[in-house]
């Protein structure tokens, strides 16, 4: 019986892959369908083969893309070939690459169905949940903007580097996890495995990289990165899986704990140390009294308490004191 029925799904779903190559059907996908791919499986699908685009008032006259999804200036994709290892870098360490009153305006496409326009929405409450960015619609007195496109896969620059820069996020990119992880770029993070301290936490095997595909694990340099003395994460959003950029189906980023080897790719959204780097980076706590040393096991979070983190990938933060949590409640964000 057990044996019938596995060779009747097997042939249904053989018929129904020949319907759908014959018809050209579109396959249906939807979030749940895909929760198992790590977030660079799900840029790669829908950036690989696709011709960014780039809003009619955009400063920049072409989009170079590396590491799948980090748009580069001109002059950014020109420094990353170049033969110079100090030259070849286009990391954000400077602080004029940060959104000034740490508030990101925005310009949204009109192009963007309620579903999309309600996760992005999401996405932008988390990260104003767990710091003190905030994100407000531009207006014309404003100097700089990013330009969010339905667009055609899903990228962004690193930082605020452009008056009008893009952050496309077109078909197959309306997940939470990718729009943080893009939002994020925005405001500076880079991508965690080229953090210049990488090599300590994960091995890059080469072997198993495409051809010509090396320059996406181009390891940031100090000079140009800030970790902000934080360790490395394994479970940031900005971390790719095992097989980002595999030629043969084999790891191209291993994790020197193995316990962590299935960790990394999270596209659920922003993690403990992500948090915690945002925050530093924009400096988040400076009308606080107390400071990170008054948190010995978390950091001082941005309504001045401490935070620390919880051992779970889907609400990794909780106030460090029970007090805290009876007066201010949980720091679980709730979306709308
Ligand atoms: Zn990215």
């Amino acid at each position: 019986m057990e044996k019938f029925s596995q060779k009747t799904v097997l042939i249904l779903a053989g018929l129904m892959f020949l319907v759908t190559q014959s018809f050209g059907l579109p396959v249906k996908v939807n979030e749940n369908e895909n929760e198992e791919l790590t977030i660079d499986e799900v840029l790669r699908r829908a950036n690989e083969n696709s011709d960014p685009k780039i809003a009619s008032e955009s400063i920049e006259p072409e989009v170079y893309l590396t590491e799948y999804d980090i748009a580069l200036t001109k002059e950014q994709y020109e420094a990353l070939h170049n033969t110079d290892p100090q030259k070849r870098t286009v990391g954000l360490r400077s602080e004029s690459s940060r959104w000034t009153d740490k508030t990101v305006k925005y310009k949204l496409d009109p192009n963007f169905d309620a579903d999309a326009l309600k996760k992005i929405a999401n996405a932008m409450a988390e990260i104003s949940h767990f710091s003190c960015i905030k994100f407000r619609q531009y207006v014309e007195s404003d100097t700089f903007r990013i330009n969010i496109l339905n667009s055609t896969g899903c990228w962004s620059y690193v930082g605020q580097v452009l008056s009008s820069q893009d952050l496309s996020l077109g078909k197959g990119c309306i997940y939470h996890g990718i729009i943080v992880h893009e939002l994020l770029h925005a405001l500076g993070l880079n991508h965690e495995q080229t953090h210049p301290d990488r090599d300590n936490y994960v091995t890059i095997n080469f072997e198993n990289i495409k051809p010509g595909k090396d320059v996406n694990f181009e390891m940031q340099s100090t000079t140009k990165v800030n970790t902000f003395g934080l360790p490395y994460d394994y479970r940031s959003v900005m971390h790719y899986g095992k097989t980002a950029f595999s030629s043969n189906g084999k790891n191209t980023i291993t994790t020197k704990d193995s316990a962590y080897q299935d960790v990394i790719g999270n596209r659920k959204g922003m993690s403990f140390l992500d948090v915690r780097t945002l925050n530093a980076m924009y400096k988040c706590t400076t009308h606080c009294t107390k400071t990170d040393a008054d948190c010995p096991n978390g950091f001082l979070g941005p309504d001045c308490r401490c935070w620390c983190s919880l051992p779970t990938d889907d609400y990794p933060i909780e106030y460090c004191s029970a007090d805290d949590k009876t007066k201010y409640g949980s720091l679980k964000f709730v979306p709308s």
